[in-house]
């Protein structure tokens, strides 16, 4: 079977290190392995809107920055097809369709939008539309027949859900849709980076995010602030590990040719751990550390942004292109999804035949 990706981003912000180790990264390794016949990255505008309903101008705004993160991590439009949901209205109508495959109750139970109704206080007021999200992401999936879709943890219970109205749909109607696979990271702390506070995720609705545009000052500044152990006060003092945001970044981030690179005394990240555990260790000296590697891995991210902000029309060009050729992907799916739901009334040639024969015969 054909291999394809479908992965994306809503725009409420600019992309951070949290999407970067969480998705991202991945997706480019993936778009560069050729083991992908297509690679689908969707900028999900009309997702965002289902809880900025209010903020139009927040998504208007944030399109060409996220635009601008995919292409500055290396994105290649010419492996990739960088595309806007609102522009797919496709994606709009097997949502409406899918949307008698599922129960409320079983949308009520979904992990992930129990969570998010808790961090927007909506409990008594969720918008319909936000509700009934995950629908719409599984539409976004099978749409494009997508195998595979590199996500965070956070994730999960979306890929649950869309693999659940694949099942019934194709059980309905017939076989049709695709069952997709979520791709979890490798490295288990990638899989939900937490913020620059410690808290469980960096996410843009927190405000506790590395962005990947940030400038290398800033990424310093917020670096040498982080959380780490509140009872490490003397450098003499034995720290501890758990819940110390500087160490997490370092498991997610650090590699033993970065202890050559940038802190030669110490071998591998266990022997500075130990240290650490041990006392003797200050938490500046470790965060300039992870400042270092930080900076390693954003620089070539900065500098491919930069040059990308020279040619904003270009960026246009990309995505307006991509919408297209992922919208004619679209409408094949939506046409074999019409036609095993049998609302094809114009695409069998026999239906209408009958209905003369059952009139005229
Ligand atoms: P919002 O607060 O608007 O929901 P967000 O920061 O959660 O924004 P999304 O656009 O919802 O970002 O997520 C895009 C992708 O990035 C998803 O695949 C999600 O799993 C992943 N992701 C987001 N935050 C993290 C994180 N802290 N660690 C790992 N993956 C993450
Ligand atoms: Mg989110």
């Amino acid at each position: 079977m054909e291999k394809i990706i479908l992965t994306g981003d809503r725009p409420t912000g600019r992309l951070h290190l949290g999407h970067y180790v969480g998705s991202l990264k991945r997706r480019v390794e993936l778009q560069n392995s050729g083991e992908y016949s297509k690679v689908y990255i969707m900028i999900a505008d009309a997702q965002a809107l289902t809880d900025n309903a209010d903020h139009p101008d927040k998504i208007r705004e944030n399109l060409i920055e996220v635009a601008l993160d995919y292409l500055a991590c290396g994105l290649d439009p010419a492996k990739s097809t960088l595309f806007i949901q609102s522009m797919v209205s496709e994606l709009t109508e097997l949502t409406f369709y899918y949307m008698n495959l599922v129960t409320v109750s079983r949308l009520q139970r979904n992990p992930t939008v129990k969570a998010e109704i808790q961090l927007r206080n909506f409990e008594a007021s969720i918008p319909v539309g936000f509700f009934t999200y995950p629908i719409s992401q599984a539409a976004d999936i099978t749409a494009f027949q997508a195998t595979t879709v590199p996500v965070g943890e956070d994730q999960l219970p979306m890929l649950e859900q869309a693999r659940e109205i694949v099942r019934r749909f194709n059980l309905t109607y017939g076989e049709t849709l695709v069952e997709p696979e979520a791709l979890l990271p490798a490295n288990q702390i990638c899989c939900r980076l937490p913020g620059t506070d410690g808290k469980a995720k960096m996410s843009k609705s927190l405000g506790n995010c590395i962005y990947l545009a940030d400038t290398e000052k800033a990424v310093k500044d917020k670096v040498m602030s982080m959380f780490t152990d509140p009872n490490h006060l003397k450098v003499s003092d034995p720290g501890c590990l758990e819940g110390n945001a500087v160490f997490t970044y370092l498991d997610a981030f650090c590699r033993d040719e970065h202890f050559a690179a940038f802190l030669p005394e110490y071998g591998n990240l266990d022997e500075l751990k130990a240290h650490y555990q041990r006392g003797g260790l200050g938490d500046v000296k470790v965060k300039k550390f992870l400042n270092a590697i930080l900076q390693a891995e954003l620089a070539p991210i900065r500098q491919r942004r930069a040059q990308w902000e020279k040619d904003i029309p270009q960026v246009y060009e990309i995505l307006r292109h991509g919408s297209t050729v992922a919208q004619a992907h679209a409408a094949q799916t939506l046409a074999a999804v019409k036609k095993a739901m049998r609302i094809d009334y114009f695409g069998d040639a026999g239906l209408m035949a009958a209905h003369v024969a059952r009139y005229q015969g």
